[in-house]
């Protein structure tokens, strides 16, 4: 037993009408148990941590961060019941808190940032740059910021909003967020025009 809660002390607790010793922790546990399992119930419907290849420290972070916005959505049905507002649901509840949560870093119009071409789609953050992974070994394409580098790097990953091949990591990063990129364009070496 590991408690952050708890003191080490025992309690005699009934066991099929028998006297046991027993943790405190656990004697807590089975009186509770029940909300726990009926909060798992809650949420499974809404996992957002059960995503593979992550790190276990952030599932542990996911899924405190859901039950956070569980309880959040246990406090407000609660005061709406006693307000005698309509009910919410809890995806309704959870659509909202994305959209005002998103709604915050959103650019309310082009010219906010008028530096930035907005033809330039690498730059945009209203976007989501999607990565995709091309398999293969013909696949395989020519990192756009290595090129710049004079470096010849092959990847199999792509921006498919870009629609442009790049190194995972510091490739990704420069390519999305440098208003000035490294070195040189040199992207269509294959076909290039030449006048
Ligand atoms: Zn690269
Ligand atoms: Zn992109």
């Amino acid at each position: 037993m590991i408690s952050t809660y708890h003191p080490d002390e025992t309690v005699v607790g009934k066991k099929k009408g028998r006297d046991l010793v027993k943790p405190v922790a656990v004697l807590d546990y089975n009186n509770t148990m029940g909300g726990v399992d009926l909060k798992d119930q809650k949420l499974s419907a809404c996992l957002l941590e059960r995503k593979r290849c992550v790190k276990w420290y952030m599932k542990i972070f996911k899924r405190l961060l859901n039950v956070s916005v569980l309880n959040a959505f246990i406090l407000l049905t609660e005061s709406i019941s006693r307000r005698g507002k309509p009910e919410l649901l809890h995806r309704s509840f959870r659509e909202q808190l994305a959209d005002s949560l998103v709604a915050r870093h959103r650019r309310s119009s082009p010219q906010v940032n008028p530096g930035i071409d907005m033809e330039d789609l690498r730059l945009r953050r209203d976007l989501v740059h999607v990565p995709e992974l091309t398999t293969g070994r013909g696949n395989r394409m020519n990192c756009r910021i290595c090129a710049r580098n004079g470096k010849d790097k092959k990847v199999h990953l792509k921006c498919a909003t870009c629609d442009e091949a790049m190194c995972p990591g510091d490739c990704w990063r420069v390519w999305h967020s440098l208003q000035q990129l490294p070195g040189r364009d040199i992207k269509s070496r294959k076909g290039r025009r030449r006048h």
